[in-house]
């Protein structure tokens, strides 16, 4: 691993480190500093470049269905159309990929992936078609001896399974549905597996949604997991871009263009393009992969005008962006956009 990489790592994985960087990037002084800003207005130009003609990542949304009913999801309220995505049209979307050299695909999307019946052999086309990284994101319910077999067998980079408690009652307050030992028991299961195989993917991260309910678990859990696993990613609670009350710890400092709509492209099980990942609903579609491509899409008319407002920071422009907590400067800067 490159230092830079191992540098990358540990800012953001590091949950010290990650509040101390985060509490400087909002500070005035910084936001105020004309050297700081200048730097920064640069690299923005830079990647904004970089990303204009395809995303640093696709993620396709291999279903929206869901085992869990988790305290900070909308999911609850979600009101589209349930379904799971047309192997057909999977396959096209890796095809695309391949052939505009995008290097990262995440099957996921909002919903439990593993639900999907088709979730390996959509995982064994993307890795003969040649995808550098692929991953996923599981609430871990379903890593079952079976499929961390299969998981294993086939090959993935990395799998982050959310997982934010020590204890059984925290887990059951903010994710009921789900099985505290069931999810505990899979996790150690898949890292023994690994171990036991000798291999060294897929990397094993644990996403822990930190919040008032679990805020006190953080350090026995770090204790717990950090030297089983091989990250732990700690981010915020937010708001879903308004649909759900995160307290609003999020909405302090300056709001920056928001990243994802140059690196992450996101395609809903019946091929519309939302947004972003926060547009859970898809209130705003920029196309359909069905009838277009991805380049067509991401070089597209309604997408430019989006990031347009984005960068004259006229967000109220955009209902969804409005209200949403996401691209604020110290939550998402861009200096983690690779
Ligand atoms: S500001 Fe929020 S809603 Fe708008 S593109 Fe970014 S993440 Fe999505």
């Amino acid at each position: 691993m490159k230092i830079s990489e191992k540098i990358y790592d540990f800012v953001v994985f590091d949950r010290g480190i990650k509040i101390i960087i985060a509490s400087l990037l909002r500070s005035p002084l910084l936001l105020k500093n004309p050297v700081y800003n200048f730097y920064y207005d640069r690299l923005l130009r830079i990647k904004m470049e970089k990303f204009k003609d395809k995303p640093f990542r696709v993620m396709i949304e291999n279903t929206n269905f869901c085992n869990a009913d988790c305290v900070f999801c909308p999911h609850r309220i979600m009101k589209r159309k349930i379904g799971i995505m047309e192997m057909k049209l999977f396959k096209k979307i890796i095809d695309q990929c391949k052939v505009i050299g995008i290097d990262y695909v995440t099957i996921y999307g909002f919903g439990e992936p593993f639900l999907d019946k088709y979730f390996f052999e959509r995982l064994k086309y993307a890795k003969k078609a040649g995808i550098f990284r692929i991953t996923t994101n599981t609430n871990g319910m379903y890593l079952t001896k079976e499929k961390v077999s299969k998981l294993l067998n086939i090959g993935i980079d990395e799998v982050f399974i959310s997982f934010d408690a020590t204890s059984e009652e925290v887990y059951k307050q903010i994710r009921p549905g789900l099985d505290f030992k069931t999810v505990e028991n899979n996790i150690l299961y898949l890292v023994n597996e690994k171990k036991r195989r000798r291999m060294l993917k897929p990397e094993i991260s644990l996403s822990f949604v930190e919040f008032d309910k679990n805020r006190q678990e953080t350090g026995k859990y770090i204790k717990k997991w950090g030297k089983i696993v091989d990250h732990i990613s700690f981010s915020y609670i937010h708001n879903w871009t308004g649909a759900v009350e995160s307290g609003g710890k999020l909405r302090v400092g300056r709001r920056d263009p928001c990243r994802l709509l140059w690196t992450d492209m996101v395609i809903s099980w019946n091929g519309g393009i939302p947004l972003c990942c926060n547009d859970y609903e898809n209130k705003i579609i920029l196309g359909n992969i069905k009838n277009s491509s991805i380049k067509k899409i991401w070089g597209g008319e309604k997408l430019r005008q989006l990031r347009d407002f984005h960068k004259k920071k006229d967000f109220n422009r955009i209902a969804i962006c409005k209200n949403c907590e996401y691209n604020y400067h110290q939550k998402s800067p861009w200096w983690v956009a690779k």
